[in-house]
């Protein structure tokens, strides 16, 4: 091991945990350990697994409330919210404990005999998850992995690495041989041993667009399979005629839930006119009642995940007033006892296209809102922009809503729903700079990135046989 990684619990700014930090020479090792585990766990009979994968749900489902206190501790979220993400572990797990049974290939008769197509597990995967979402993320990641029968190496963000860490420990608990499921606490000498290894077959990897990218192109040319979710930015569109106050809910709920460190939060509300004064005034309204604070006291809104992080942030909401956008709340002036990595919601109003807050992902407690004229103008803001996760529109014309379904270039969709929250059975990811790769996480999508097809023609001869024939086989 090259170092130790502090912990620290964002909501008071003290040690929770000295962690070590793998080198390269330990990370290799859990490589090597998967690899070897591979074998005899691809040869596990698909009902066996499934029923391994439904014990790991229900040891995972058993320890939710220690899982949510663990993530609370580390990352700052609320307790409702954290265990919602324990729920969602179990709940991708118990998805894709059928799918062994799922994993179904074709049978397509040809002449004296049959051809079959099925799907098989690539090998050893490495799954790299970012700090926020972790426990979800790494499921998403680990359970289609584990069904489709692979090994794997999850590597959590150097802050947040309590859950996955005891996640690897509940894995042995529910039965899942050693070897299987192994978690390194490392930075980047660990993703670039699991992006170069020749041991490692696929990369699943979670996090900001840059690193997307570089895991991506670096993984593809050492020969992976990679699948690489990126940042965001998104959009909910406001049409004139939609119910305001489900609106301003909605704004409230993806604009600052999980203090708005979520890769489907709102952050940029584009209010078509005459509507925008009136829906600041109800954000505003609501606003006003969020209490910041520790997550484990009742608080709505938590810390941010670390000073680093808070202060950049903060760092946006000044550039923002620089550019010239009208701080309606500013989340500077949040009071709170204790310490901790605190900042309140902010929402900027008369927010331009062109300004920093608009182009970047903030990922924070921050709204933008940008007042245009036209749907089409609201529409073009979306398709323009550099991301593509997710997106909203609020209106009670269904034609509208069916034409932006059709025109949106966005991976994920909401029509009077904030977010698409990403249950275990539909696939999730976005398009454009949220996602280098050809498959989006879990779901349908999630067999089909771990599962390689493979081809088998047979025929079993029969005494008609007749002899020598070099030309092409008559399959008619
Ligand atoms: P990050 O890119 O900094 O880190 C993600 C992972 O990459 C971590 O495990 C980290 O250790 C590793 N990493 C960091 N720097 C690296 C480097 N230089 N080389 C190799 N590996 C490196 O992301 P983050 O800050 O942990 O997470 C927040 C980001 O994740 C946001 O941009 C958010 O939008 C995104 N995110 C996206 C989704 C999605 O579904 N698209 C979901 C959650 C989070």
């Amino acid at each position: 091991m090259s170092a130790t990684y502090e912990v620290i619990n964002p909501a008071n700014e003290q040690s929770v945990k000295s962690v070590d930090l793998a080198d390269l020479a330990a990370t290799d090792k859990l490589i090597e350990m998967a690899h070897k585990a591979f074998t005899s766990w691809k040869k596990i009979a698909p009902g066996d697994r499934a029923k391994l994968l439904r014990s790991f749900a229900q040891v995972v489902s058993d320890h939710r409330e220690e899982l949510a206190a663990l993530e609370v501790t580390n990352a700052g979220h609320t307790i409702g919210n954290a265990l919602w993400e324990a729920d969602n572990v179990a709940n991708v797990l118990n998805y894709y404990s059928a799918s062994p049974e799922r994993l179904f290939g074709k049978q397509i008769p040809v002449a004296n005999g049959v051809d079959i197509t099925f799907k098989e597990p690539l090998g050893v995967v490495g799954v790299i998850v970012p700090w926020n979402f972790q426990m979800p993320i790494a499921g998403w990641g680990f359970a289609p992995a584990l069904a489709a029968g692979h090994t794997l190496v999850l590597k959590p963000a150097e802050y947040t690495p309590m859950t996955a860490m005891r996640l690897g420990e509940l894995a042995l608990k529910a039965g899942i041989p050693e070897g299987v499921f192994n978690v390194v606490h490392g930075d980047k000498v660990s993703v670039d041993s699991l992006l170069t290894h020749p041991g490692i077959k696929s990369v699943s990897f979670v996090g900001s667009t840059p690193i997307a990218k570089y895991v991506y192109e670096t993984g593809t040319k050492a020969g992976k399979r990679v699948q690489a979710l990126g940042g965001a930015k998104n959009h909910m569109i406001v049409l004139p005629d939609a119910d305001l106050d489900l609106a301003a809910d909605a704004a409230i709920n993806a604009g600052f839930g999980s203090a708005g460190e979520r890769c489907m939060a709102i952050s940029a509300i584009v209010a078509v006119e005459p509507i925008a004064d009136k829906l600041i005034e109800k954000i505003t309204e609501r606003a006003t009642k969020i209490k910041t604070g520790d997550g484990t006291k009742g608080a709505d809104m938590g810390p941010l995940v670390t000073k680093v992080h808070r202060d950049k942030v903060a760092a946006y909401i000044e550039a923002g007033e620089k550019e010239g956008a009208k701080i309606v709340f500013d989340g500077r002036k949040v009071v709170v006892d204790g310490d901790g990595f605190w900042l309140g919601p902010t929402l900027f109003d008369q927010v331009k296209p062109s300004m920093s807050i608009y182009q970047e992902e903030i990922f924070g407690p921050v709204l933008s809102v940008i007042r245009v004229k036209s749907y089409d103008e609201a529409l073009k803001l979306v398709n323009d922009h550099q991301y593509g996760n997710g997106t909203a529109i609020f209106t009670n014309d269904g034609g509208a809503a069916r034409r932006f379904q059709n025109e949106v270039e966005v991976g994920m969709v909401g029509i009077n729903v904030p977010i698409p929250v990403p249950m275990a059975y539909f696939s999730f990811g976005g398009w454009k700079n949220s996602l280098f790769g050809d498959s989006h996480a879990h779901g349908t999508e999630g067999v089909h990135f771990f599962t390689r097809g493979k081809v088998v023609t047979s025929r079993w001869l029969d005494p008609s046989h007749g002899g020598i024939n070099l030309g092409f086989p008559q399959n008619t």
